[in-house]
């Protein structure tokens, strides 16, 4: 029997635009298709867990909390978002790697993964200047400064990471590039992959 699977997995560095390429994703498919959209958004599934047991007051400091914690307060959300899923299209917001104070913590572990069974990984790309000054310019959240160089060093290893979890999955990996003042472009991208 044909395997059927929903779930696409979103990611891309922090400011590079996925949720405002996933936001304008889910309204294309609601007006052309007429089909509903659950996003579910990894990074507030586990600030509920850390703010509920008063470990943060804000979702930017969680990356800076004890890898130890932040993994398993990883792991009850992977298995929240796994739960919720069981629907007909479903994204989920998230990130591959999330720079902490020890390197970089893998989002999308085997245990998680092996969960959510994705069909296709997007990975959301842009210039590594304009992800810079997206950064600079988005008071509503607290994202790290990061020199360009760096930022381009990270984009290239959310590839490799990319890949890591369709060679875990079977899932698809798709680059989607969102240029700037381009969200609708992107979106379009993304809208077709939900649909396929
Ligand atoms: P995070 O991982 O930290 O949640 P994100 O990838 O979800 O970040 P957004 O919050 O969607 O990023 O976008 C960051 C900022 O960049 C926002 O101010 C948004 O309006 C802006 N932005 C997104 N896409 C574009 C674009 N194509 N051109 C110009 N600005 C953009
Ligand atoms: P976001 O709003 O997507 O930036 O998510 C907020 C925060 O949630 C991130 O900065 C990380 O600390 C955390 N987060 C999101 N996705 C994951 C994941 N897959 N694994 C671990 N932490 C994550
Ligand atoms: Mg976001």
């Amino acid at each position: 029997m044909k395997e059927s699977r929903n779930i696409v997995i979103v990611t891309g560095i922090p400011g590079v635009g996925k949720t405002t390429v996933i936001n304008t994703a889910v309204d294309i498919v609601k007006q052309k298709h007429g089909e509903d959209v659950l996003v579910l958004n990894f990074g507030t599934e586990m600030f509920e867990v850390a703010s509920k047991a008063g470990q943060v007051k804000d979702r930017d400091e969680m990356r800076k909390m004890p890898t130890a914690q932040q993994r398993e307060n990883q792991r009850l959300a992977g298995q929240s978002i796994a739960k919720k899923a069981r629907k007909a299209r479903v994204i989920v917001d998230t990130h591959t790697l999330i720079q902490t104070n020890n390197g970089y913590l893998i989002g999308l572990p085997e245990w998680v993964v092996r969960e959510i069974q994705p069909k296709t990984v997007v990975l959301v790309e842009a210039d590594s200047e304009k992800i810079a000054s997206r950064r600079n310019n988005d008071p509503s959240r607290a994202r790290d400064a990061q020199a360009v160089s760096d930022i381009q060093i990270h984009q290239e290893m959310c590839r490799a990471a990319a890949v890591s979890v369709g060679t875990l999955t079977g899932a698809t990996v798709r680059r989607i590039i969102n240029h700037e003042g381009k969200v609708e472009e992107a979106a379009v991208e993304l809208a077709q992959t939900i649909m396929e």
